[in-house]
């Protein structure tokens, strides 16, 4: 239940554009009083830097006794060098759900009035990479196999998270995304999974379900029909970025990655070091995924006036950054937001 005591949560305000979209959010926090007592900690580049290590363990002790996290991007070398801190992060909280939502921000694209959340298991499914090669001859590639792992415990899990999260969001349905009629075992027992999981919310929540490519062609001819969608990790994995299309694109798309222990909410988008330091970036997907945040501790009041001015913001005061077409540097855009969210 909000109320107005503190909460303790960590923030990590990354590498390149990190500290300036971090502190953009921070001041957008600030103004519409939300209540977090921040642990300043570092990872990625930053933690290299000072201490040799892109996952300190002060960093991991400070998530580990807040249990919440907003994280700026992270640098990862490409090619060699240290593990993705964020991969690390996910599995070393066990972030089991994977929150996507997609909603248009900016009038005048290819679709308007897009409000969809995706719901995607992060631990599971093909994704955990059980693979190898069976030689034949002199081709020891000749072969390739993949064995994906789906346990009811699991698909009752995320389909438990998407039930909650629609009823505590006011969401009216949720649709249950397979390959059940192909993939009978792995994707089969997610769709039983599921429809057990929405007995339990008959009379409050909908409940349908879609074959994966089915539901890819609806989502571009009519993806009104969609409210949450729950999904296994690869399907989720792609029809995310599928949503994130139908709204102008990765850039202002937030994140929330949720487990038992903890929840780290960040932007999608990298740390973007060719503007970093340039009073360029766009500060909202990381706004946006503190807004995620603010949701997930009770408090989708200030949420939803962060919400709410940033639309104003867009579409009645036209501010925009410069990769939304507009001229405003981050300062000034965070400022307009300031001065619509008090
Ligand atoms: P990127 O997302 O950093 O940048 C891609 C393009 O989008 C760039 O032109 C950049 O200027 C632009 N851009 C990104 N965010 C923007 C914003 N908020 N406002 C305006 N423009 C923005 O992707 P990249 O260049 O492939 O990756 C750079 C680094 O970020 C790499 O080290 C990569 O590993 C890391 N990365 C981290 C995360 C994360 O921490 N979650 C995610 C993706 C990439």
């Amino acid at each position: 239940m909000a109320n107005n005591s503190k909460i303790p949560a960590t923030l990590i305000p990354g590498d390149g554009i990190g500290p300036e979209v971090s502190e953009a959010t921070l001041r957008i926090l600030e103004a519409v009083g939300a209540p977090f007592e921040w642990e300043r900690q570092i990872a990625g580049m930053a933690g290299v830097e000072k201490c040799n290590d892109p996952l300190p363990k002060e960093t991991l002790d400070s998530i580990r006794r807040t249990r919440l996290a907003l994280k700026g991007p992270l640098t990862t070398p490409v090619g060699g060098g240290y593990r993705s801190s964020n991969v690390r992060l996910r599995e070393e909280f066990n972030l089991y759900a994977n929150l996507r939502p997609a909603r248009t921000l900016v009038p005048g694209g290819r679709y308007e009035d897009i409000d969809i959340v995706l719901v995607r298991e992060n631990l599971e499914g093909l994704y955990v990479g059980f693979e190898h090669y069976i030689p034949i001859g002199d081709d020891p590639h000749a072969v390739a196999v993949a064995s994906g792992v789906n346990t009811r415990a699991g698909a009752r899990r995320i389909c438990e998270f998407a039930f909650e999260y629609a009823l505590k969001n006011g969401r009216k349905k949720v649709t249950l995304v397979h390959k059940a009629n192909v993939l009978k075992a792995l994707t089969g027992l997610f769709l039983e999974a599921g429809r057990e999981v929405a007995k339990q919310y008959e009379g409050r929540i909908q409940c349908d379900d879609r074959i994966i490519d089915a539901c890819a062609m609806q989502l571009v001819m009519n993806p009104w029909q969609y409210d949450v969608i729950v999904t296994t990790n690869l399907f989720g994995d792609i029809l995310s970025d599928l949503n994130a299309g139908l709204v102008g694109g990765l850039g202002m798309a937030p994140a929330g990655n949720i487990g038992v222990n903890a929840a780290i909410f960040e932007a999608v988008h990298g740390s973007a070091p060719d503007i970093a330091g340039k009073d360029m970036a766009n500060p909202l997907a990381l706004t946006l995924s503190a807004a995620m945040m603010l949701d997930h501790v009770g408090h989708q009041d200030k949420a939803a006036r962060i919400r709410k001015g940033i639309d104003q913001v867009l579409r009645e005061d036209n501010i925009r950054t410069g990769d939304l077409g507009g001229k405003a540097g981050t300062r000034e855009f965070t400022a307009a937001v300031i001065k619509r969210v008090s």
